[in-house]
Parts: structure tokens; C-alpha cells; sequence
């Protein structure tokens, strides 16, 4: 016992300071990507090539989908001109689908959830995680927030186990047509009003997944997301950046 007080002790205060603190990311941390189309040649389209998922296109200039990509730096190995870098900025949540395509680095952040929906449940978010097919790795990404680490629950914001007793549904996957109807059975038993987190590039538009004949292509479409997140997974610190940016605990937008 005295053993255990004493490692307690050493340990000392291990839960992140965020968001008054960031916590310190690897070096290898690939956050969000920088474009810079004058780099680009003309006609050239080894990025557009070299990607796994389509995440990026030229059309109007050059775009990269964050809601499709996989953060995996194909694109940034390929690009001789160096025209896409990733930089360690981990804000990537949006209120919109559209937003998450982003152009020469303009992003634009989620926003508060509605006055009224933030009167009900600003103070006190539960939540539902649905897994609809993932690789666990968005679902372990989320988990973690639960622990000493990132204390979630300081926020006001916890995971239930009934979707009775949630205000809204966390997907995660790339909607699986076995999982389908789990899935909206489980919308449907959230009472209302209710709201819809898509959690990673399957889970907004079925990532590596997509357009095979067992998915769905994510919730697009099933269910209104009010949050999306993007990664692959998206790291607990974009996912709690999400989280506070819809409640209101975190009000900045960047671009
Ligand atoms: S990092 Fe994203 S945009 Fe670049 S190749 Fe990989 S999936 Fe495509």
C-alpha cells in the first residue's frame, strides 16, 4: 500500500491542461495539410495519382478532401515541388461536409451547436459511440479521452451505454450494411433532440472503404452529422478540439 502511495505520489498530476495547455505532440504528428498550388506545374497530377483514397483534385485549383484522407504523406512523397506538407496544427473538426475540403490552407472550424440545442446540452453531453464497421482505431482514439490522461468527463461530456439516456450518436466506420440498421436503430432510440458526431475518414465518407459493395460510405447521407473529425484515426486531442468547439468551451476560429 505504501508502495502504491509512493509511485502515486512520483506520477503527480498526469491529466492534460488542455485546453489552457497543449499538450506536447511527436514530431511525427501529422496534422493539417498545407497547399501551396503555385508550387504546382502545370499538368502535372502525381499527388491526384499517388492517393489511396481520391482525396485530392485540381479542379479550380488544387484541393485536398480532409474527410476522405488518410493523413498516409503519399501525396507529399510523390509532389517533387513540394506543394503539400502536413503541419502539426491538430484543429481539423468542422460543422460542415463542405468545409473539410480545404484549398491553399483555409479551414474553417466547427461552430457552437445551436442556442437551443446548447441550453439543453452544453452543460452535459452523453453520448452514444456507434461502431459501424471500423478498425477500432477511431474507437481506441476516442476511449482514451476517457482516461486520467485527457478526464473527458470534466467537460461535462461522457459516454453511456444506453442511447435512452445519450443526446446523441458518435459514429465511427464506414457504415458496414450489417451495421446499418444497428445504427439507426440506435438514432432513433436517442431521444430528442439528438445530435450526430461522424468520427474519422470512414465514418464521413468510408475511407479506404469507399464504394465497396459492404459500406455505405459513412453516415453521409444516413444521418445529420453535426461534427466531423476528420483522420485516419483522427488523434483524442482533434477529437476533444471537436468536442469543445460544439459545446462552446473553445470559441476561436482559425484559417
Ligand atoms: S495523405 Fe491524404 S491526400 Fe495525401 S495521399 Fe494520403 S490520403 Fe491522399
Amino acid at each position: 500500500m505504501l508502495q502504491i502511495l509512493k509511485t502515486r505520489l512520483h506520477q503527480g498530476h498526469r491529466t492534460t491542461g488542455f485546453p489552457v495547455q497543449l499538450p506536447v505532440l511527436p514530431e511525427r504528428y501529422r496534422g493539417r495539410p498545407q497547399l501551396d498550388a503555385a508550387k504546382c506545374p502545370d499538368g502535372c497530377g502525381v499527388c491526384i495519382e499517388a492517393c489511396p483514397t481520391q482525396a485530392i483534385s485540381t479542379d479550380g485549383g488544387l484541393k485536398l478532401d480532409l474527410g476522405k484522407c488518410l493523413f498516409c504523406t503519399a501525396c507529399v512523397d510523390a509532389c517533387p515541388e513540394g506543394a503539400i506538407r502536413y503541419t502539426q496544427d491538430y484543429r481539423l473538426a468542422t460543422s460542415r461536409r463542405t468545409d473539410l475540403v480545404i484549398g491553399n490552407g483555409e479551414l474553417r472550424l466547427a461552430q457552437r451547436m445551436s442556442d437551443e440545442l446548447h441550453r439543453i446540452l452544453g452543460r452535459a453531453l452523453r453520448l452514444r459511440e456507434v461502431c459501424a464497421g471500423s478498425c477500432n482505431a477511431c474507437d481506441l482514439d476516442t476511449n482514451v479521452l476517457n482516461t486520467v490522461g485527457w478526464d473527458l468527463s470534466r467537460f461535462g461530456i461522457q459516454f453511456v451505454a444506453s442511447p435512452r439516456h445519450a443526446d446523441g450518436v458518435l459514429v465511427t466506420g464506414a457504415v458496414s450494411r450489417n451495421m446499418h440498421a444497428a445504427l439507426l436503430g440506435t438514432y432513433e432510440a436517442v431521444p430528442k433532440p439528438r445530435i450526430v458526431i461522424a468520427v474519422g475518414a470512414c465514418a464521413i465518407s468510408g475511407g479506404p472503404f469507399r464504394d465497396s459493395p459492404d459500406v455505405l460510405n459513412g453516415v453521409e447521407g444516413i444521418l445529420p452529422v453535426d461534427l466531423y473529425v476528420p483522420g485516419c484515426p483522427p488523434h483524442p486531442l482533434t477529437i476533444l478540439d471537436g468536442l469543445l468547439r460544439l459545446i462552446g468551451r473553445i470559441h476561436e476560429h482559425a484559417t
